[in-house]
């Protein structure tokens, strides 16, 4: 009897085994994006964006990382060249950041040139690489610590000093580079590294956290392609050592580290767990939230969910600008107040703006909600991109919602520039924009999750087999969406479309913004040309039915010119209204209204509406109607604020006065 007994309790183990993988299989976000390279973009919007980041901007910013000596800075502490280290300590994260972009590039476009000078970058950064894994030029290059705030040693002013925000770029380049290319050059790079830190960092070792979050999404993303689950416990130990044993050093007042002094620039004046009001640093906390957002799917854990539907809740209804734009305050790239949300002055970093996407985009993921696409959408179309100009090779970094064409606000200018001394955005652009596919559709086991109204073909694994969606629509122009749905065999499943918040008649879920009155068309759906209504769950349409190839959803959203009014509470906007038309913000500008347009006074009746132009800056929709200037009735022209700035410096506002 006792074989059969050792048998039994063989096969226990075994099953037990078995539950236990299946659980940890579980734990991640319930949806899953369709990746990028799975959904090929053919519209007249995204594409050409798409392909001016390919041709123009990736090969421009390369360039400058050469021209700028941020490669060489790799060179250097690589011992290839022998020259004087010239870098920042933030520098190294702009060469990761564009050879992400162009692994994205590769992903859909391969290049054999592209994937050459990325094979000599990975190269240089492997010599720059210290033996036990360590990897930041700043250091490694000068040792004898020329570089200002990196500390005297390793770890020493981890605060102030990038290290951990540098891996965590790279985290995010490597891994890119090897999904798209399958080579492990540049991930081996990144193991290495993080091994490094996974023996450095953790509550029996050096008890320390990044002053720049980022580390924790590259440590995820590295835990997601090697199963290893110590990056993930690393990054969840990052975050949750933030309102702990900070050891900050302090700057004297006036010293241009002086601002790290306080914890709240880097959201570390409480544990993670107990922040409710989004603070300090706009870019580091949306890094932070999305990390968050990350270590809540992948453990579980309710008290991080908690935490961060609190901190949405506040952004959303007190600190965003109605473009998507986040973080008020040029000083210290900051959240300002509560309602403090400024025009000619605000900063509302391109950054922000991409972090934002990433943050509301993993929240969607884990609570399958359209409220948080409504934010993405909104923060796309207008507050991200805007930051790259039509061409491609010029660059806002803060974004204001009015413009005199003198405040030179975008760090020494008043229009877009080619290149910063601090060159995040430029580099943030160059890898979002190829991944934008990417945020179109989601699928659960079950179920399919339209998000954007992109034209477009997807294919999305569902069950054992594969759906094509093709999706043709004038979308941001236009609000008639036609979704065809052809399954590989006829399946039953729910397809969830996104039915825009602005199409019901509230600009933002919240009440940050609200339309002046409401419009009475209702948005309309029909599937294989019969209509039906709408049966909404959590901001989606639901269709449930047994699907078969070439079954054909039509969506049709008005849209209406809108006039936005602010919570009361926004003192700048008191009397002022935006337009809006679907998804877009619209602006006016100076060169429309004979050089002005602060003084424009929107009527009582506007008389406004949209028109088509396809000359004007590549082609856009703009509001037309009449506007007072000193009293006197004259024609009104908008446009869509992604679009200012390319015709010369000069005037430029969103919130315009109104007589309403
Ligand atoms: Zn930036």
């Amino acid at each position: 009897m006792k074989k059969p007994s050792a048998i039994v309790f063989f096969f226990c183990i075994l099953l037990m085994g078995l539950i236990s993988c299946q659980e940890k299989a579980k734990r991640d976000y319930p949806a899953k994006p369709v990746d990028f390279t799975k959904v090929k973009v053919t519209d007249d919007f995204w594409l050409p964006r798409i392909k001016t980041n390919q041709k123009v901007t990736i090969p421009f910013a390369m360039q400058q990382n050469e021209e700028t000596g941020r490669v060489a800075n790799f060179k250097i502490a690589g011992g290839l060249i022998d020259e004087q280290y010239k870098g920042e300590r933030y520098n190294d994260t702009d060469v990761y950041k564009v050879m992400e972009g162009a692994a994205y590039t590769l992903a859909t476009d391969p290049d054999p040139i592209l994937e050459k000078s990325l094979d000599e970058l990975i190269e240089v950064i492997a010599a720059a690489q210290e033996e036990d894994g360590y990897l930041f030029t700043p250091r490694t290059a000068a040792p004898e610590n020329q570089v200002v705030g990196i500390g005297e040693e390793r770890w020493s002013n981890l605060a102030v000093s990038h290290e951990l925000y540098n891996a965590g770029h790279m985290y995010e380049a490597a891994v890119a580079h090897f999904l798209a290319t399958g080579k492990r050059n540049f991930l081996e790079i990144a193991i290495k590294n993080a091994d490094l830190l996974v023996r450095t960092f953790g509550p029996d070792k050096l008890r320390a956290t990044s002053g720049h979050q980022e580390v924790e999404i590259g440590l995820v993303k590295l835990y997601r392609i090697t199963g290893n689950e110590d990056y993930l416990k690393l990054a969840k130990y990052f975050l949750d050592q933030r309102g702990k044993d900070l050891n900050l050093k302090i700057y004297p007042e006036g010293h241009r580290f002086s601002i790290y002094n306080e914890p709240t620039q880097i959201q570390a004046h409480k544990p993670v767990l107990e922040q409710e009001e989004a603070v300090g640093h706009a870019v580091r906390a949306m890094y932070m939230y999305a990390g968050m957002a990350d270590v809540a799917a992948l453990t579980g854990s309710e008290e991080y969910i908690h935490a961060i539907d609190r901190l949405w809740e506040n952004v959303v209804n007190k600190k965003m600008a109605v473009t998507g734009g986040l973080g008020a305050r040029h000083d210290r790239e900051r959240f300002g107040e509560n309602y403090e949300l400024p025009n000619l002055t605000s900063y509302n970093e391109t950054c922000a703006a991409i972090g934002s996407v990433m943050w509301n985009h993993r929240l969607f993921l884990l609570h399958r909600d359209a409220k948080y696409i409504d934010i993405l959408e909104r923060t796309l179309y207008n507050a991200v991109v805007v930051g790259v100009s039509l061409e491609g090779d010029t660059f806002f970094y803060p974004n204001p919602l009015a413009s005199d064409g003198k405040y030179r606000f975008n760090k020494g200018a008043a229009c877009r520039q080619p290149w910063f001394g601090t060159a995040c955005c430029p580099g943030n652009l160059a890898r979002f924009i190829p991944s934008m596919p990417g945020y179109i559709y989601a699928a659960t086991g079950d179920a399919i999750y339209t998000n954007l109204f992109v034209t477009s073909q997807a294919d999305v694994p569902l069950h054992q087999n594969t759906v094509r969606i093709e999706q043709k629509t004038d979308y941001p122009w236009e609000g008639k969406i036609q979704i065809t749905v052809s399954p590989s065999q006829e399946t039953e499943f729910s397809l969830f479309v996104r039915v825009p918040c602005w199409a019901q008649n509230r600009p933002v879920p919240g009440d940050l913004y609200r339309y002046g009155e409401e419009y009475e068309d209702k948005p309309k759906l029909a599937v294989n040309g019969k209509s039906m209504p709408i049966d909404l769950v959590k901001g989606y349409a639901l269709i449930h039915r047994t699907w078969k190839e070439g079954d054909v959803i039509l969506l049709d959203l008005p849209m209406p010119v809108r006039a936005v009014l602010s919570h009361p509470n926004v003192a700048e906007n008191i009397g002022k209204v935006a337009l809006e038309r679907g998804p877009l913000v619209y602006c006016v500008e100076g060169i429309d209204h004979d050089g002005k347009a602060l003084d424009l006074v929107l009527p009582e009746d506007p008389e406004v509406y949209a028109e088509f132009d396809p000359d004007l800056l590549k082609g856009l929709v703009v509001i037309k109607g009449k506007v007072l200037q000193n009293g006197n009735l004259k024609d009104l022209t908008a446009i869509p604020y992604y679009a200012w700035s390319h015709r010369g410096v000069g005037e430029m506002t969103v919130w315009l006065q109104s007589v309403r």
